[in-house]
């Protein structure tokens, strides 16, 4: 079975809307010209299919994967013999329980898909240790169980900016398999985007996905990877190497794709080559939405070694630059979503609202991004908004 990384091939495949038919001829010719399916996965196997689910949204809001591309991926492994399971922890401020992933299936569409294709969706919420000794910054993670009984996995992730990490696609999607409350102490140890990308990558390494199918149809772009807006792509892409992948999307969405940390952290430690993406398929360049939004926190594509430096001494020295999350009181419902996954405790709830204390929070976002209210607004301040213009 083709390992993961190794290879550079990207392919490209025009989906211009989620019409079934037409997703599901987009994803066969994505995978065929990789080389056809039972490169990856034998007869028998059983395989997580592994999309992004995060509490579950009506699929228009392009939060999660289409279901019709989970459905197109879902029915080749069962047409090869494959069992197949869908299954991703919540997002970080749900409870991983049974009743919440009911719901978040329902929500995005992924319960509809498992009774059309008759794959089955996971319920089990228990966890494992495994070991990755020569991981960079993390020697063991905690896995969702799915993950570990799967023979193998194929990431079916979905296009979007993303507040913190610049963009998520194929590599970050691999974060859900860590268990929706655990997903903070991550954050917490991990509290730069340079740090959390080599966790990435290490996460990525330790799990090795098989396949990686990127539903970028639709994508999302501003505020991602919850408030952003959907945007036109146009496309779907498949390949092996979770950077490759990524570096193609990157430059489909107008960034450089080393700016991306996980994929930046992949070819520094030698695991592919970024002058040595191939891609196959459709022109790349017929997708490439230049304007596409950046999220509101979107430091600028270069990262030459003056911006790195000012950009370090700027966030280690006060948090003066980094966009500050404030609560919209008037849109809060009190949901305490954002108090449980807040990794450094400093939301609270007072007379019904949440109430964040500015001087613990780390930046990481993660309450915006569960908020589903959108009760949870980014602003610089007046000196940030003056730094931000000179480094922009
Ligand atoms: S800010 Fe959002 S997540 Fe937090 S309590 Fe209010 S509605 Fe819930
Ligand atoms: S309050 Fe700050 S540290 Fe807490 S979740 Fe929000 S951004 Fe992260």
């Amino acid at each position: 079975m083709q390992p993961a990384g190794q290879d550079a091939v990207v392919a490209v495949v025009r989906c211009d809307d989620y019409t079934p038919d037409r997703v599901d001829a987009a994803v066969r010719r994505a995978i065929d010209l990789l080389g056809g399916i039972g490169r990856f996965v034998t007869p028998g196997e059983s395989v997580l299919l592994k999309p992004n689910l995060l509490q579950g949204q009506d699929p228009e809001r392009c939060v999660t994967t289409h279901p019709t591309v989970v459905a197109a991926v879902a029915r080749i492994l069962v047409e090869h013999g494959c069992r197949v399971v869908t299954g991703d922890s919540t997002g970080a401020g749900i409870v991983y329980n049974e009743a919440n992933l009911q719901r978040a299936y329902s929500r995005c569409g992924f319960t509809a898909v498992a009774e059309e294709t008759g794959t089955t969706l996971n319920y089990d919420t228990s966890s494992q240790i495994v070991a990755f000794p020569e991981g960079e910054v993390m020697k063991q993670f905690s896995i969702i169980t799915p993950a570990i009984e799967a023979d193998a996995i194929v990431v079916v992730s979905k296009a979007k900016t993303h507040m913190w990490m610049r963009m998520t696609g194929a590599a970050k999607n691999l974060f859900g398999l860590i268990p929706g409350l655990e997903k903070p102490v991550y954050h917490f140890r991990f509290q730069d985007e340079r740090t959390f990308g080599k966790m990435i990558v290490d996460l990525n390494e330790c799990m090795k996905p098989r396949l990686q199918i990127v539903d970028a149809v639709v994508g999302m772009e501003g505020d991602g990877p919850q408030a952003g807006s959907p945007r036109p792509i146009g496309v779907i892409l498949a390949g092996t190497s979770y950077a490759a992948v990524d570096s193609v999307l990157a430059r489909l969405i107008g960034m450089d794709p080393l700016e991306i940390e996980s994929t930046r952290s992949a070819a520094e430690r030698g695991l592919f080559n970024p002058t040595a993406i191939r891609t196959v398929g459709d022109e790349p360049a017929e997708f490439t939405v230049s304007d596409f939004k950046k999220p509101s926190t979107y430091t600028g594509g270069s990262v030459g070694i003056w911006r790195r430096i000012v950009l370090a001494v700027v966030q280690r020295f006060g948090r003066t630059y980094a966009p500050r999350p404030g609560v919209i009181d008037s849109s809060c419902i009190g949901c305490r979503k954002c108090e449980r996954i807040c990794p450094v405790h400093a939301i609270t709830l007072i007379e019904g609202r949440a109430t964040i204390d500015l001087s613990r929070c780390i930046r990481c976002y993660c309450c915006h991004e569960m908020c589903t209210e959108h009760a949870i607004a980014l602003s610089r301040s007046l000196p940030g908004r003056l730094l931000a213009r000179l480094l922009g």
